[in-house]
């Protein structure tokens, strides 16, 4: 196989994979609401979402660039959904949250 085939290859399926990934969201845009860490570990969830959500189109404005540009232009942490699961802050139904994973979110 010659070298460029592989690589059109790989960049095609990387794609779709990527694709098929962001597909799994329903854009309920729970994981964009604020939360504030109470003093028994737990995490409030305000009603309140990230100024970079776009509740409209259910859609995050500067989403390419956010972990980059959250930070820079409203001073909020924007974590991977990986980060984001592995500190319990993700919600429990979102469909990329493991089966056998529990949030710590209380919903206000
Ligand atoms: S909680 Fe899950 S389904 Fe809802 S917006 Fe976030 S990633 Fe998408
Ligand atoms: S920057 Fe992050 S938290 Fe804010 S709306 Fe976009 S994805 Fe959600």
């Amino acid at each position: 196989m010659n070298n460029n085939f592989e690589r059109l290859c790989e960049k095609y399926l990387n794609v779709y994979e990527h694709k098929k990934h962001e597909n799994m969201c329903v854009r309920c845009g729970r994981c964009c609401l604020e939360k504030v860490t109470l003093p028994n570990k737990k995490m409030l969830v305000t009603e309140k979402h990230c100024p970079g959500y776009d509740k409209v189109n259910k859609r995050c404005r500067i989403y390419e660039n956010r972990f980059y540009l959250a930070r820079k232009l409203y001073n909020v942490n924007c974590s991977t959904v990986e980060h984001s699961i592995a500190t319990g802050q993700h919600p429990q139904d979102c469909p990329y949250s493991p089966p056998d994973y529990k949030d710590r979110l209380i919903y206000g």
